[in-house]
């Protein structure tokens, strides 16, 4: 047996399938012409970081925008990295946004797809196989350099100021050791990495096309980098082509950090015979700064974490719609122009994505996300803002969920119509904006306006009173308002007062403002009637019998 031959039979003996088997076990998609195959893979820290949803979005739209398919695989070769069930999180926190996977991971110990495992952990035999062929062709080798020689190998790098640091070249002392040599220290127990025998030269550049970038050119890779660990489990690097390649992935959308590692990366592809993948390098998700501009920080900044935004209460639908808006910058123009399409229609583009990396603005999240809101019925507003409230602030839920038809009238206020309101951003917030329509959370504010003393106020709330007709329509209702107006020294002519001030006490939204006040105990709410209409009579006149106890009636 040829030395290549007998070295892969004592590093892989049990490894029987070849790479020709793989290639048969996991064949080529049957997708439409041009069908994009993307995938995200994170590694499981349990902690879904707001550029991961970004990316994933990404590697969803990418897909589903060309009839293709994207997946979830776990990244899971750096057990220092891991946190205890890290899936989960990650899974839940898709789930919350509605990113659908079309197959891959669905939950702690379940998948769904043809091309697994999906958990690289568990695809250790598929790497053997391929580690396997590349000794056998003489492109991959055992390193038994400890860690203290490859640190005495940095120094003396390091001392003679070589351009280039790493295991290659001449610097590489297990590249050439004989057969007997191999076997001999294999034999007796020493922990080997298997690497790969690099053969590119520092003087050869390749270029690739990026999808985001453009052309980027680079020097070949020379390292004859880890392609298996001492417990033969592959780098990310070894990992990426073998996964990438029989998972049948065209396009690898992942985080600019990984430019540097395109030239080994492309060495992969062609030791391994592999069709090499496109690449779409992702800018991170940055903030302003002082003026400046850095990435979100998972430490610094609490939206970081999507759990921040479930938690907050934006809807899925705006932290979405939101992204889209950093992900191509021609998604506001198509959603002016398109204002009522679902999302899922928008023709994304790689071209269209920032190089330099968006700029992540909460303030115009909330902007989004009002109009989002503002666009919702009433029966929807209500099922969002009961999720919410249960899971994170249950006595309000107690009291909302008690008369959902109750809940449902007062979240109904001025939606639906050609200018709905926009005052919710987030479900958090519903509280606060419905509290005075319920006793339990009624913390009135009765200031009047400066020109208006509680004696006053007092006579306006008994002449309302004296006319109020829960069966008014809202023309009929205003009419009486204004009617209320001259008797009491008020004009119902705001135009008449602004020409005239001395000559009246006040003007017609004085007057409406002390009966807002009395039954809302608020300056601004929506539409009076509406709320009036919701609060129903008697609730009406124990609120204005209340105010005008704190006037002094
Ligand atoms: N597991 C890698 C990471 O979390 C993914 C890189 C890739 O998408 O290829 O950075």
């Amino acid at each position: 047996m040829e030395n290549n031959q007998k070295l892969a039979e004592l590093l892989f003996p049990d490894v029987r399938e070849t790479v020709e088997d793989l290639e048969q076990r996991f064949p080529p998609r049957s997708l439409p012409e041009g069908a994009k195959v993307t995938r995200f893979a994170p590694s499981p820290t349990g902690f879904l970081h707001i550029g991961g949803l970004f990316s994933a979005y990404v590697s969803v739209l990418a897909a589903k925008s060309s009839g293709g398919i994207c997946f979830l695989r776990i990244e899971d070769t750096d057990k220092k990295r891991e946190v205890v069930d890290g899936v989960s999180g990650i899974i839940e926190g898709f789930r919350a946004f509605g990113i659908d996977f079309d197959e891959g991971v669905t939950g702690f110990d379940s998948e769904c797809g043809d091309y697994g495992p999906y958990v690289q952990s568990r695809r250790a035999s598929i790497y053997h196989v391929v580690a396997k062929k590349l000794v056998q062709e003489g492109l991959a080798y055992p390193c038994f350099c400890t860690e203290d020689e490859l640190s005495a190998l940095r120094e003396q790098q390091e001392q003679a100021g070589t351009l280039i640091k790493g295991y290659f070249g001449e610097w590489a002392k297990c590249r050439d050791l004989s057969f007997e040599e191999q076997e001999k220290r294999i034999r007796a127990g020493e922990p080997y990495v298997l690497r790969l025998r690099s053969a590119g030269s520092a003087e050869r550049k390749f270029s690739f096309d990026d999808q985001i970038r453009g052309k980027i050119e680079m020097p070949e890779n020379i390292t004859d980098a880890v392609l298996l660990k001492t417990d033969g489990i592959p780098t990310y690097h070894f990992a990426h082509a073998c996964d990438d390649h029989f998972m049948r992935v065209t396009h690898v959308i992942r985080g600019d950090e990984w430019i540097a590692s395109v030239p080994l990366h492309m060495a992969l592809f062609r030791a391994c015979g592999f069709k090499p993948v496109k690449y779409a390098h992702v800018a991170p998700v940055m903030k302003e700064d002082n003026g400046g501009k850095r990435k979100l920080s998972k430490r610094k900044d609490p939206e970081a974490a999507v759990s921040y935004f479930v938690e907050e209460g934006f809807p899925k639908e705006a932290v979405l719609e939101y992204l889209l808006t950093l992900i191509n910058s021609n998604f506001e123009d198509w959603r002016r122009a398109n204002p009522a399409e679902p999302l899922s229609a928008f023709p994304f583009s790689f071209k269209k994505m920032s190089q330099s990396g968006a700029l992540f603005d909460l303030v115009k999240l909330h902007d989004v996300s009002k109009n989002v809101i503002s666009r919702m019925d009433g029966a929807t507003v209500r099922e969002r803002t009961l999720a919410w409230a249960k899971a994170f602030d249950g006595a309000f839920y107690t009291l909302i969920s008690r008369d959902p038809d109750y809940l449902q009238a007062v979240l109904s206020i001025d939606r639906g119509t050609a200018k709905p309101r926009k005052d919710i951003a987030v479900w958090s917030e519903v509280k606060d904006s419905v509290s005075y329509l319920y006793d339990e959370l009624f913390t009135p504010d009765y200031t009047l306006p400066e020109n208006i003393s509680p004696a006053e106020a007092v006579a306006i709330l008994k002449a309302y009173t004296a006319v109020f007709d829960m069966a008014d329509d809202k023309d009929a209702w205003f009419a009486k308002i204004k009617s209320l107006c001259e008797p009491l020294g008020y004009t119902p002519n705001v135009k008449e007062y602004k020409k005239n001030p001395e000559a009246f006490k006040g003007h017609v939204g004085d007057v409406s403002t002390v009966i807002r006040l009395a039954v809302t105990g608020r300056r601004n709410t929506p539409d009076l009637h509406a709320v009036m209409q919701v609060l129903g009579k008697e609730k009406i006149a124990e609120r204005i019998d209340r105010a005008m106890q704190v006037y002094g009636a």
